[in-house]
């Protein structure tokens, strides 16, 4: 393939490249997509797999993410990659918690969501701790996926039924007036696309530095339940609602966040939310802490990991569970929206997702992107 030309050069080959490649193969460009690591490593494997949608920031965030889901479905089953959970069950345990909810099931994006009173949520979703708790909303829209698997599947299926050409272990250097400059040599696009992830200091370095992107880090479980126990959706709780922008940002927020710092000041301070989903082999995985740095460093904490195992108990009726996995992820945050499209010239785009919702909005982003630019 060396000396040929490609009608676009996609840098990383985590979900937001991915998402660019396929829009431009479905327009029957020639793409080639680059990645520095012999495969993908980044934070669009760590992830949850939670193509979310209830939750993200109303506007460009909420409808990319309501397009992506669709996206994610009408992929999946081409590449076979299985749909292991559909929607989410967000737990009100506080009445400031519940007031939220009501809330957001005014508001645009409440359509479809279903308000339930504790005492009939037992009968739709037994697994939830309703105890105390005044109800859950019920989101029909979320997808889950396993992200280790999707992200090599959905980058082999673009290999295979779109002719999209990786190559992989070979970190760019720069972007040229002809396409790329790599390790190993030139590669010629007439268009590129950088989607560098985490890497804020490479060859995006000069396009990113006036934004001021730091990166917040992450710590995750796998936790394996008693056996039969089976989440028929995934979880979230009340300390969701003060974290996901298509809550935190409704005025009620105020008054459930007060009450937290006071009940759960340990878990803001630490950026914890809860978010549980299952996976084929029924083990759950379960999460997350925020600490941002700009060079995070790599250990992970055990006083986080009880907390979040402690919101995990509040929430999910479990009776024991084991912790078999434990890793940290990565992302960009900081910028002035949800997602950075930077656009040096009218050949190239540098595209990060500063707001940890890549898997739930990069087939949107990337239409978006494509979209105007004809
Ligand atoms: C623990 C965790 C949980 C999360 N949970 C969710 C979730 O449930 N739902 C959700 O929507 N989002 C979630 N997110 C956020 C989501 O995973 C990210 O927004 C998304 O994966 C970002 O994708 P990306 O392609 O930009 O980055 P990455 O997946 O990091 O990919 C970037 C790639 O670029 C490559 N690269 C960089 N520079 C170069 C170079 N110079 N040359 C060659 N290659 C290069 C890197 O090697 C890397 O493979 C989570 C994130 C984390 C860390």
């Amino acid at each position: 393939m060396t000396g040929d030309t490609f009608d676009l050069a996609v840098v990383g080959a985590g979900i937001v490249g991915l998402a660019h490649a396929l829009v431009a193969a479905r327009r029957g460009w020639r793409v080639v997509v680059i990645d520095r690591d012999d495969r993908c490593v980044g934070a669009s494997i760590r992830n949850f797999g939670f193509i979310s949608v209830s939750g993200q920031g109303a506007g460009d965030t909420w409808r990319r993410a309501m397009r992506s889901r669709d996206v994610w479905a009408e992929v999946a089953p081409l590449a076979g990659i299985p749909i292991l959970q559909r929607g989410l069950w967000l737990t009100a345990h506080r009445p400031e918690a519940w007031t939220v909810l009501e809330a957001f099931a005014r508001t645009p994006m409440g359509h479809g969501c279903d308000l339930v009173v504790a005492a009939d949520v037992g009968h739709r979703a037994p697994e939830l701790r309703m105890d105390g708790a005044v109800g859950a909303m019920h989101s029909p829209h979320e997808l889950r996926v396993e992200s280790r698997q999707a992200v090599p599947r959905l980058a082999g299926w673009l290999a295979e039924a779109h002719g999209v050409t990786f190559r992989w272990g070979e970190t760019v250097l720069d972007v040229t007036p002809e396409g790329l400059r790599t390790v190993t040599g030139v590669i010629k696009a007439s268009r590129v696309v950088v989607c560098p992830g985490t890497v804020l200091t490479g060859v995006a370095r000069t396009w990113l530095a006036p934004f001021n992107l730091r990166l917040t880090q992450l710590q995750m479980l796998r936790v394996r339940p008693p056996a039969g126990f089976r989440l028929n959706a995934p979880v979230m709780g009340d300390l969701s609602l003060v974290r996901y922008r298509g809550y935190a940002d409704l005025p009620e927020s105020v008054a459930l966040r007060t009450r937290l710092q006071i009940e759960a000041g340990d878990a803001l301070a630490n950026g914890i939310h809860l978010i549980v989903v299952q996976s084929a082999d029924c083990t759950l995985v379960v999460g997350d802490s925020h600490h941002d740095a700009l060079s995070p460093l790599p250990f992970a904490s055990e006083e986080v990991d009880r907390i979040i195992l402690r919101h995990l108990h509040e929430t999910v009726d479990l009776a024991t569970c084991e912790v078999v996995e434990r890793w940290t992820g990565v992302y960009p945050v900081g910028g002035p929206s949800d997602a950075l499209v930077v656009a040096p010239d009218d050949r190239v785009r540098v595209v990060v997702v500063t707001s940890g919702t890549g898997a739930s909005t990069a087939f949107g982003l990337a239409e978006d992107v494509f979209g105007g630019w004809q």
